[in-house]
């Protein structure tokens, strides 16, 4: 698996580090074991029970001289306790994790051939309230620090058994309202787990101005973006958010994106039936993504309860592709794992 530096290694940090630990790098961590009065080498050391062996306290290091660990066994590393696990007919795992101050996300283990999927939250609930997400139906409480989505991605991986090889930011919240958190758990990902940039999609509904800030760290990770309809007035309908964001400006952010990071947008585009899946709007999307280096994800609509959208027929997913293959737009239409399990896209709400 390949791990292409996220930034540049700096070996020279010497930045306080406030614990929890996880998300800190092996220099940080190397800082501040010689704080506390170890040798250096210790970080190397540390790093590697956090993120390789899986401690869950630092009294549990046993390579770590006896005096030290019972000084430090109270600092938090800053995992999260697992308070439900349901698995689903194709092996997709939805876990609910219990956080430090008792509030719960879910996160999604997707297995398939080659890969092991990791979806994380990035935030507890969402503001958003798009009107076919269940997670914005629960209200937004805050958002989440970098060791609580590293630690989302350790708790599959070690649950499994098996490497992470993908990561994708597609639970509960908004990814671009907790910028911070997101870029540097996607660094610790990326560095401290081992998992490739290309293998690090973040999703997005669009906020003003942000694609642009995000395009500015010229990351080689995926940006996917929620359009979810051809035009203002149905994006509208479906996106509150969207009435103080207009199209035209969103999909100038993503050219501006394209352009600065050299990758292609990979747009999501969520099929309502007798909504957004008539074939005139398929061309009509497509002329919106005209010129662009794109792909289109379609994902047929999972069923919330709250609203009554219907997922439309299989014929009429098929006449939807074929419009936009034709007008020569990438497409591919993702039908979500774990459906039973309600652990599809748009379905996580933090309950069983
Ligand atoms: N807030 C970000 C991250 C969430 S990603 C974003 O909006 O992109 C979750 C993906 O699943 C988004 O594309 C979202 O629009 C989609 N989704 C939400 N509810 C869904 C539902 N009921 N059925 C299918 N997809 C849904």
């Amino acid at each position: 698996m390949s791990a292409t530096p996220l930034v540049s290694q700096d070996n020279s940090v010497k930045s306080e580090l406030t614990p929890p630990l996880l998300g800190a790098s092996v220099e940080e961590l190397s800082f501040w074991v010689q704080q506390q009065g170890q040798p250096a080498y210790r970080g190397k050391q540390l790093h590697d029970s956090i993120y390789h062996q899986g401690v869950r306290s630092l009294a549990d290091i046993s390579v770590f001289p006896k005096q030290w660990r019972a000084e430090i066994a109270a600092v938090p590393i800053g995992r999260s306790t697992t308070h439900h696990r349901a698995v689903a007919a194709d092996g997709t795992i939805k876990y609910l994790l219990g956080l430090a101050d008792n509030q719960i996300i879910e996160t999604v283990g997707i297995p398939s051939a080659k890969r092991l999927t990791v979806c994380v939250s990035t935030q507890v609930g969402c503001p958003m309230a798009c009107d076919f997400c269940a997670t914005g139906k629960g209200g937004y409480t805050r958002n989440l620090q970098k060791h609580e989505i590293v630690d989302q991605v350790l708790t599959v991986q070690e649950d499994f058994q098996q490497r992470v090889t993908h990561v994708v930011f597609m639970g509960m919240g908004e990814p671009l309202l907790n910028t911070d958190s997101v870029l540097a758990s996607l660094k610790s990902l990326n560095q401290d787990v081992g998992i490739g940039q290309r293998s690090l999609t973040v999703s997005t509904v669009g906020i003003p101005g942000r694609i642009r800030q995000f395009a500015q760290h010229n990351l080689q990770i995926t940006l996917a973006v929620s359009l979810h309809a051809p035009n203002q007035a149905l994006r509208e309908q479906l996106i509150p958010s969207a009435r103080r964001y207009p199209l035209g400006d969103l999909l100038n952010e993503c050219r501006e994106y394209v352009e600065i990071t050299k990758r292609r947008i990979s747009f999501e585009y969520i099929l309502l039936a007798g909504f957004n899946d008539l074939p005139e709007q398929a061309l009509e999307l497509a002329k919106c993504l005209r010129g662009f280096q794109s792909h289109v994800n379609l994902i047929p609509y999972n069923p919330i309860q709250e609203v009554d959208y219907k997922r439309p027929s299989r014929d009429r997913i098929q006449a939807f592709v074929n419009v936009l293959k034709q007008e020569k737009i990438a497409v591919s239409v993702r039908y979500s794992r774990g459906l039973e399990a309600h652990a599809a896209c748009g379905q996580l709400r933090a309950g069983k």
